[in-house]
């Protein structure tokens, strides 16, 4: 039994600050301060959990249903309306002493942007499984997510009152689906009324809820000596032999009493706070949100195990007392404006302050708020370790690093250099602006558009009115693109799916009053040349009694770096020569706006430059004129020497049992699809890394339920756009026109 504890480790020396003021542990505020984010597949209960999480910390007087559309965090209308979260909000709350702020984050894959930059926000995540499906799709996508966050997990396996839920496959799915090393703390039973008890690991006693006071209360019992607690004892014993595997306090302990009954809880308790912080291991609760079951003890959890704000970041120690906040979400509230919601990572933030971003620009913060929903609390100064929502910044965008001032951030950039450079050695002086850059701002990275729409306002006079609303909600949510089509002369929506725009359209109507119409979902294509082409267009005309003369030479070429240039070969040198830098400026500008329509679908033109031979202007002539010629020549380059057209791609990574993947791969292949690795993942399933265009995946994710039998699982995000046959360009174009 002792396995794990005897194994000779070497002795840790970089040893985390946490684990060196075990006995001091600092009683500061911000100790007390857990900052998580709610991460899950669609539906499996994130919104019911964290309603009741708000319920049991009084914050909330009645339960909200998800079914009955009265949740405190889905509290667009929109989300009402369909039962899911879209918009993450923040919502705090007091727990056993901390204070837990909770980001609710949305579940569909149209909305993956907002978790990711809702994550840089947190220092650990609880993952809830629907327990009756396991690990599924987004769950993949959000476990990697976090991965790449370096968060500390939680797994709550919630809906375990229905019949159907199966926990030892949820954590057979965690340890091969996710690849992790999941410790259970607790199992389900059967208590004497024939609901969902839960038997707890460390304490070796029996918790059940009562239905009379909807779960406020619970009984926690020890177990009398039988069946189940040997089971159970036997589960405690693995569960401290593999913890002083990889804990040199409950190791030393373990070996000194040469017992597993002697080990305290507090003890256990401690090494797995330890290891799931350093991500060694994840701890699994589970309960019944909408029954009532077990969420006291998954807010317990969080406490307990979860890090505090001052045990990450210890990057930003570079600002001393100074204020360092990082923003992760804006929002537009009716009545306040729009709002700013950051993470203070260092130093106080106060009501009237001066902040000014890594870009430089100074606002002041004119209200504070404490986030509730959609209830905000005002308060008059917030401190490092927590988030808060800031009022009056307009300017500030999603992503900013917030400081007092310019000479905060220089001292701040010059300890951080020096430190640093103790660490590095001369070589790697290139790499530093990097990671100063990714510090000092994070760049949002921000998809492409795969699918796009036309919008129209229902009547001309609210053309102005809708523009403003779709302003504020890029601001809000840099995945979505608006642009304006010369030809047909319709604004157009760039997104990330269909869902995505809908929300989008009922968002308009329901926070601007505006019944905007969408056109049909269509894939985005791009297109490209293929060869180079040169034209010379000569214009004349008289507009208002004054004469109009352009005359200009243009060449498409293959370029991917830059979009004009000048062909500066001798023959055309002195005729460009005597161009005036203004003239060339609207040469540019004309030339480059017809490459955001190319000829075949009206895609964006990509990958092709424009290079500008010869122009000769007749005095007089408006730039307008200039303009709009220069924009013909290159479409008429465009449409004689024709385009081809490249399709979106998505990357897609299906986990399912080695026996369903040759179905798998022949549906894919009928999907045009390009695999690239088949890869084992744990002992009785495997991965495949598949890339595939966009046009073949609609209802991919319920065919592929068909064909494993609801087994496999996936993630799925766009990885660029690709060319294609002329037969699929041909269907491509007629889809487009509508013919099919
Ligand atoms: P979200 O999409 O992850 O936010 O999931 P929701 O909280 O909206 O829940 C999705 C659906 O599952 C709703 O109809 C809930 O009532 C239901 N649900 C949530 N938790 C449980 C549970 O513990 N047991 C059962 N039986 N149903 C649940
Ligand atoms: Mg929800």
């Amino acid at each position: 039994m002792l396995k794990y504890a005897l194994q000779i480790r070497p002795k840790q020396i970089n040893r985390f600050p946490w684990q060196l003021s075990n006995q001091n542990w600092r009683r500061s505020y911000s100790s007390k301060i857990r900052n998580i984010g709610i991460l899950a597949h669609i539906d499996a209960g994130k919104t019911t959990t964290t309603e009741r999480m708000l319920f049991y910390a009084g914050k909330t007087r009645a339960l909200g249903e998800v079914h009955r559309g009265n949740t405190v965090t889905d509290y667009l209308t929109q989300e009402r309306e369909r039962g899911i979260t879209i918009c993450s909000s923040a919502v705090t709350f007091p727990w056993n002493g901390h204070r837990i702020n909770l980001l609710d984050t949305p579940g569909h894959i149209d909305f993956t942007m907002e978790v990711e930059q809702s994550l840089y926000a947190v220092d650990g995540v609880v993952v809830v499984l629907d327990g009756t499906a396991g690990v599924e799709a987004q769950t993949v996508t959000v476990w990697s997510q976090a991965d790449k966050h370096k968060l500390p997990r939680l797994i709550f396996i919630n809906k375990m009152d229905r019949p159907d839920a199966d926990f030892e496959k949820c954590v057979l799915d965690l340890k091969e689906k996710l690849e992790t090393q999941p410790v259970c703390l607790q199992y389900p039973v059967k208590n004497e009324q024939g609901l969902l008890a839960i038997n707890d690991v460390i304490t070796l006693e029996q918790l059940s809820w009562q239905q009379k006071d909807l779960g406020r209360s619970y009984k926690n019992i020890k177990l009398e000596p039988s069946d189940s607690l040997r089971q159970l004892q036997e589960k405690r014993n693995e569960l401290i032999d593999r913890l002083s595997g990889l804990d040199d306090e409950l190791a030393d302990v373990v070996i000194s009493t040469e017992s597993f009954d002697k080990v305290d809880n507090a003890l256990i308790e401690r090494a797995l706070r330890r290891a799931t912080s350093q991500q060694k291991v994840v701890p699994v609760l589970l309960g019944s949100a909408y029954k009532n079951v077990g969420i006291q003890r998954l807010m317990d959890a969080v406490n307990s195990y979860l890090p505090a704000p001052e045990e990450r970041n210890q990057i930003y120690d570079c600002f001393g007392t100074e204020v360092a906040g990082k923003v992760f979400k804006i929002v537009h509230d009716k009545q306040r404006g729009p709002l700013t919601l950051v993470r203070i990572l260092r130093g106080e933030i106060k009501r009237g302050m001066r902040l000014i971003s890594a870009r430089g620009q100074a606002e002041v913060v004119s209200k504070l708020y404490e986030p509730l929903a959609d209830e905000y609390r005002e308060v008059s100064a917030v401190q490092s370790g927590d988030v808060v929502i800031c009022a009056g910044l307009k300017s500030t965008v999603t992503g900013d690093l917030l400081t007092s001032s310019q000479s905060a951030l220089k001292n701040a950039q010059k300890r951080l250099k020096q430190s640093l450079g103790a660490a590095t050695t001369k070589d790697e002086e290139d790499d530093e602006p990097d990671e100063l850059d990714e510090l000092f701002s994070i760049d949002p990275q921000i998809p492409d558009a795969v699918y796009f729409c036309s919008i129209e306002p229902p009547s001309v006079s609210s053309q102005t009115a809708m523009e403003q609303a779709l302003r504020q909600l890029q601001r809000e949510d840099p995945s979505l693109r608006v642009s304006y089509d010369s030809v047909t002369g319709q604004t157009v929506l760039g997104g990330m799916g269909e869902l995505h725009m809908d929300i989008i359209k009922s968002r308009i109507l329901s926070e601007y009053k505006i019944d905007v119409d969408l056109g049909p979902l269509q894939i985005a294509y791009k297109e490209t040349i293929e060869s180079p082409a040169l034209n010379t267009l000569s214009v004349e005309k008289e507009i208002a009694g004054s004469k109009q003369n352009v005359s200009i030479t243009l060449e498409v070429v293959k370029n991917q770096t830059e979009l004009f240039s000048l062909d500066k070969s001798p023959e055309n040198l002195a005729s460009l020569n005597t161009l005036r830098p203004r003239i060339l400026q609207v040469l540019r500008k004309g030339s480059i706006s017809a490459l955001e329509r190319g000829p075949r679908v009206g895609g964006q033109v990509v990958d092709t430059q424009i290079r500008l031979h010869n122009a000769s202007i007749g005095r007089g002539t408006a730039d307008s004129f200039v303009m709009a010629t220069a924009a013909q020549c290159v479409q008429k380059l465009l449409s004689t020497s024709g385009t081809r057209l490249l399709e979106p791609i998505m990357a897609l990574q299906i986990v399912a049992p080695s026996e369903r993947i040759s179905g798998i791969i022949a549906d894919l292949s009928r999907r045009r699809a390009l695999i690239n690795d088949v890869l084992p993942k744990g002992d009785r399933n495997k991965m495949i890394l598949v890339n595939a265009p966009l046009a073949e995946l609609s209802g991919y994710s319920s065919a592929l339920r068909t064909i494993s039998s609801g087994t496999a699982s996936m993630t799925m995000q766009p990885c660029g756009f690709a060319s294609m046959n002329s037969a699929d360009e041909s269907l491509a174009e007629r889809r487009a026109q509508g013919l099919e």
